[in-house]
This record gives C-alpha cells, sequence and structure tokens, in this order.
C-alpha cells in the first residue's frame, strides 16, 4: 500500500462508530432479505414450475443488468442528484481498497463493504415495483417469483463483494463463482481500469454481454474462470502492468 491508501484506511476506521458491529450488519441484511425471499416463494407457491423459473431467472438477468448500469453510471460518475452514492462508492470505498489492497482486518470494516442498513428496504420495494410490473402479463403469481429473484440477486451480491474483499484463505480460491469474482474485482479495483471493466459486482454475465469484461473469453469461460490471469484483453493486460494477483496484504 502507499502512503495514501494507508492514511485513507487509518482515517475511515477512526470515524467507524463504536457501537457499530458488521456481524450485525450483516445478520440484518440476510435476516431481512432471507424472510422476504422465503416469503415470496411461498406466495409464489401456486404459479406453474415454467412461469416461476421464467420469473425468477427474468429478474435475476434484470438485476444484473441493472446492477452493471448503476455502477457504471451512477457510482463511477458524479451525478449531482446521486453524490453520495459516488462519494461512498468511488471516493471511499476504491480509496480503501485497491490493486495493493484488497482485504479487510476485521468485521468492523464490514461497514465500507456492505450497503447501508436502509439500502436493502429500497430494494425490496423496488422488486415490488418491477414485480407488480411483470404480473401485468404473467398474472399475480409471477409477481411473487420475481420479487424472490431480485432478492435472491442482491444477497448473492453481498456475499460475492464481501467474499472479494476477505483475506486470501485457501478455500476461497477453489469455490467457484467466489473465485471468479475474487479475481473479476481486484481487477475492477486497478486504479486505471475502475471506470471501465469488470462493473459486475455478482456474476460478470452483464460485463460480458455489454464487452467490459476485462477477460477475452466466452460467458462459460467468463463465469468460470477463476483466478486465471492468462486470458486477459490486451488493453488491460497493458494497464494492469506488473501487479501481482493474489495481491497479499501488504
Ligand atoms: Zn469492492
Ligand atoms: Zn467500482
Amino acid at each position: 500500500m502507499d502512503a495514501r491508501q494507508v492514511a485513507f484506511r487509518a482515517q475511515y476506521q477512526a470515524k467507524i462508530p463504536t457501537i457499530y458491529n458488521g456481524w450485525a450488519h450483516g445478520a440484518w441484511i440476510f435476516g431481512f432479505g432471507i424472510a422476504y425471499a422465503a416469503l415470496s416463494l411461498h406466495m409464489a407457491a401456486g404459479v406453474t414450475f415454467p412461469l416461476w423459473l421464467a420469473s425468477f431467472i427474468a429478474a435475476l438477468v434484470v438485476s444484473n443488468l441493472g446492477e452493471w448500469w448503476i455502477h457504471k453510471h451512477a457510482l463511477h460518475r458524479r451525478i449531482e442528484a446521486l453524490r453520495a452514492l459516488w462519494r461512498r462508492h468511488t471516493v471511499e470505498h476504491h480509496s480503501y481498497f485497491t490493486e495493493a489492497r484488497m482485504t479487510v482486518d476485521s468485521h468492523r470494516e464490514y461497514r465500507i463493504i456492505f450497503f447501508p442498513p436502509f439500502a436493502i428496504v429500497i430494494f425490496a420495494l423496488i422488486h415490488v415495483l418491477f414485480g407488480a410490473i411483470w404480473s401485468l402479463p404473467f398474472g399475480h403469481g409471477a409477481m411473487w417469483a420475481w420479487m424472490a429473484g431480485g432478492m435472491t440477486h442482491y444477497l448473492c451480491y453481498e456475499v460475492l463483494h464481501t467474499c472479494a474483499h476477505l483475506p486470501e484463505y485457501r478455500l476461497l480460491k477453489y469455490l467457484p463463482f467466489v473465485n471468479t469474482m475474487r479475481r473479476n474485482h481486484w481487477v475492477h479495483h486497478h486504479q486505471a481500469l475502475m471506470s471501465d471493466y469488470n462493473m459486475n459486482l455478482t456474476l460478470p454475465f452483464a460485463d460480458w454481454l455489454l464487452g467490459t469484461s476485462d477477460l477475452d473469453r466466452g460467458l462459460w469461460g467468463t463465469l468460470f474462470n477463476g483466478y486465471r490471469m492468462d486470458r486477459l484483453k490486451p488493453e488491460v493486460a497493458a494497464r494492469v502492468g506488473s501487479a501481482p494477483f493474489p495481491p497479499g496484504n501488504t
């Protein structure tokens, strides 16, 4: 880490309220999210399986595209009305974690990884709205299947993004999707690449579709790439330079 990153991390940690507990923050997110998804699945029980599956997958795909769009166009671009989002992400999250240091030392630092506690309520309401629109042609039961899919995508985001910022436990390297996103997100956190590549935080479907993946691979290879660094696009490899992956904890 350079002196600037060391100083920023120390300043940020000093500002975390003493009452903050990362485990409690996570328990709120996953408690609320799992209850919401379980209730939605229960309410969707009367829907035929093909419609249930189509609704669930449609919600996953739309959420993945939405995640890409918000990350690229609101979190990495300063829009005055959404300035707080840009500041929290580009200024704080990307100063705290760079290609030199991607990891946390304690649960208190989950504060800069998880979305704030109120965000899940907003996502829950957004998926009620999208589900209601989806129900217009497909019926009331399909709305609940959509809501379950949308919340599942958000919870997967929190799991995979958090795993991308955990220390180099050996197991993480071998878990499918987790290993892909740890390497993928490290490239995104490279200071020279963060505005242009790997805008997905859950799985890089939209990045593959819209040409912002750092990899020169098909969809299957992109999703299951793991830690491989030998398939970078040439322009990405040039910008990554000699930065080592995994970066270590220095
Ligand atoms: Zn991150
Ligand atoms: Zn970012």
